[in-house]
């Protein structure tokens, strides 16, 4: 037998996570939080100041945008944006291909913001004609939210098109960029969007706990009185934190420490552009290593964000996915479980302190195990 290769580790010895977040964070990311900080004193003040506007410049909103932060997981963010900014009176065109899709519906259900949900099957783009001519047909539409990457695939949708059709038919966008900002490029100017959310724990690769919505400095105004609870308020959010600097609620202080360290981390690697290339990087040893074992990706190239991939579940009966969930496990890599509604499947993440060698690690570690249990065959049932 050929000695098995060393067990995976982090910066601080814990098991990779090749999953959409959390995700493998720097030591450096932890290790400035080993400090106790007064939420309304000048030290603080000063760092969620520079994380505001660093994220602000990192969307290139420099010109008309701000940065405003929240407390809690990423679908706060994406909540406090649909019910700030779609008044009362307002109705939503959700433009749906996976989990994140149908829960803004669920979010404007409760809410009670008039919607309309245009869905396409997961592994499958908007259908932007569609788009168009609903837009064309129905005037009450006031907005169109979308998701830029929609993590239950990892497919990228074409927000682009999306917005330049949007606006066409002066409808507002809002944009739920959750999985992808930092790593794919998003200009403010050019989607023109009134709002786009994000969190701490994804691509800019700090920890979990806030996140951000970065909103066009106009359309925030106008959505005074909006929100229909204190806590998602982003215009009250926003003009409390502009008059005195700090947050209305105890603000999540370590990780706003914690993410002041990851921005810094991501302008030496190159902000988006860098970020981005060893990400598509990785996702392309990742894709080409799994192909080369026999398992085939839901998406083509053309679709995927390299982001998180979706692989086919293997129907030869020797393959159980705990027991191989479990081996990576062993050797240091922490996969996903599936969520797709179409096919049997299971993801592995692309994003975090992951580098090259991780991913063929990753992958060499999934041929030793494909061994250990005795899997010939990986390609799905129906797959040519
Ligand atoms: C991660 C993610 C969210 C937020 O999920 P939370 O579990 O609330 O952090 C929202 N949208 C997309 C596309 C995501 O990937």
């Amino acid at each position: 037998m050929t000695a098995r290769a060393p067990k995976a580790v982090s910066e601080t010895g814990d098991a990779l996570l090749l999953t959409p977040g959390p995700l493998t964070t720097s030591r450096a990311v932890k290790q400035v939080m080993v400090h106790d900080w007064g939420s309304r004193d000048a030290d603080f003040i000063r760092i969620n100041k520079a994380v505001r506007e660093r994220i602000t410049e990192i969307a290139g909103g420099q010109d008309g945008y701000v940065t405003v932060p929240l407390q809690g997981s990423g679908t706060f963010a994406v909540e406090a944006m649909l019910t700030t900014f779609v008044p009362r009176s307002g109705k939503v065109l959700l433009v749906v291909n996976g989990a994140y899709g149908h829960r803004a519906a669920k979010i404007c259900a409760i809410a009670g913001r008039a919607y309309v949900v245009q869905e396409t099957a997961e592994d499958t783009p908007p259908d932007l004609a569609k788009l168009e001519a609903t837009l064309k047909a129905d005037k009450s539409i006031t907005h169109v939210f979308v998701v830029h990457c929609e993590t239950t695939s990892g497919i990228l949708n074409p927000i682009s098109s999306v917005a330049e059709i949007a606006k066409r038919h002066g409808k507002r966008i809002l944009v739920d960029s959750m999985s992808a900002f930092g790593a794919l490029p998003i200009d403010a100017k050019q989607l023109g969007y009134d709002a786009l959310a994000a969190s701490s724990n994804k691509c800019l690769e700090s920890i979990p706990g806030m996140g951000f919505i970065i909103c066009r400095i106009a359309a925030l105004e106008e959505a005074k009185g909006n929100a229909t609870t204190l806590v998602l308020d982003l215009h009250d959010q926003w003009q409390a934190m502009e008059k005195t600097g700090q947050w209305r609620f105890t603000p999540p202080i370590h990780v706003i420490v914690s993410l002041h360290q990851a921005i810094e981390e991501f302008l030496a690697e190159g902000g988006v552009a860098g970020r981005g290339k060893r990400y598509a990087d990785n996702c392309r040893i990742l894709i080409d290593g799994m192909k080369a074992l026999g398992f085939k990706p839901l998406l083509s190239d053309n679709l995927q964000a390299p982001i998180i991939v979706t692989f086919h579940m293997p129907t030869d009966p020797a393959f159980k996915f705990q027991e191989f969930y479990d081996r990576l496990k062993d050797r240091g890599y922490v996969i996903y479980p599936g969520k797709l509604t179409v096919a049997d499947s299971f993801r592995i993440g692309c994003i975090g302190r992951l580098s090259a060698d991780n991913m063929r690690g990753a992958v060499a570690a999934v041929r030793e195990i494909l061994k250990e249990m005795g899997v010939t065959r990986c390609a799905p049932a129906q797959a040519a």
